[in-house]
């Protein structure tokens, strides 16, 4: 795997101050992509143990909550071990920390399909997500006023609870959060 950016004090992508990887490699194409040079999978740097090493000293000070994952596309095929290996290190060495990511595909439809790679890493992968941003970016949807959201057909989702319970749990329900607001 290849990763474009990774930003040590990201305030835009999940809830307080997080540590964020941009992977390389999308296969979704949307109409007014936020990062189109990330749709090749050998664009940027290659993703090494050196970059999780990094990445787990960047989670370090109590300030940061956690890390997100965006692309290019965090749960294509190709992408999927290099980041569960990521995943599985900082769970181990930070356990409190939070885990979003923002995908593409869509949680039931895709994701737990098992069509997007060997169900045993998807599977792994989910069971330390907190958070799931899904479906692609419709620029027909673009709505600015939305937040953690580029367009109104994505989902925030809390991840745990929606295994739990079988269904679709969004995050703001699952919190009460900021009843009223988009
Ligand atoms: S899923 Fe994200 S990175 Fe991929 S094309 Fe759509 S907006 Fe761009």
């Amino acid at each position: 795997m290849h990763y474009a950016t990774i930003k040590d004090c990201d305030i835009a992508n999940g809830p307080g101050v997080r540590v964020s990887l941009f992977v390389s490699g999308c296969t979704h194409r949307c109409k007014g992509c936020f990062n189109e040079v990330a749709w090749d999978f050998h664009y940027g740097e290659p993703f090494t143990e050196e970059t999780v090493q990094m990445i787990l000293k960047m989670l370090e000070p109590a300030h940061i909550q956690g890390l997100t994952l965006l692309g290019g596309e965090p749960f294509e095929p190709e992408n999927q071990e290099p980041v569960l290996e990521l995943l599985r290190a900082i769970k181990m060495q930070y356990p409190g920390k939070s885990i979003w990511a923002f995908s593409g595909y869509l949680f039931d439809k895709d994701i737990l399909s098992g069509r997007l790679g060997p169900w045993e890493v998807t599977k792994e992968y989910l069971s330390y997500l907190d958070v799931l941003v899904d479906g692609p970016f419709v620029l027909e949807k673009k709505d600015l006023s939305l937040r953690f959201r580029g367009s109104s057909n994505q989902r925030i989702i809390n991840v745990p609870a929606s295994l739990k319970e079988g269904k679709i749990v969004l995050w703001e329900d699952w919190q009460g959060f900021e009843r009223g607001i988009k």
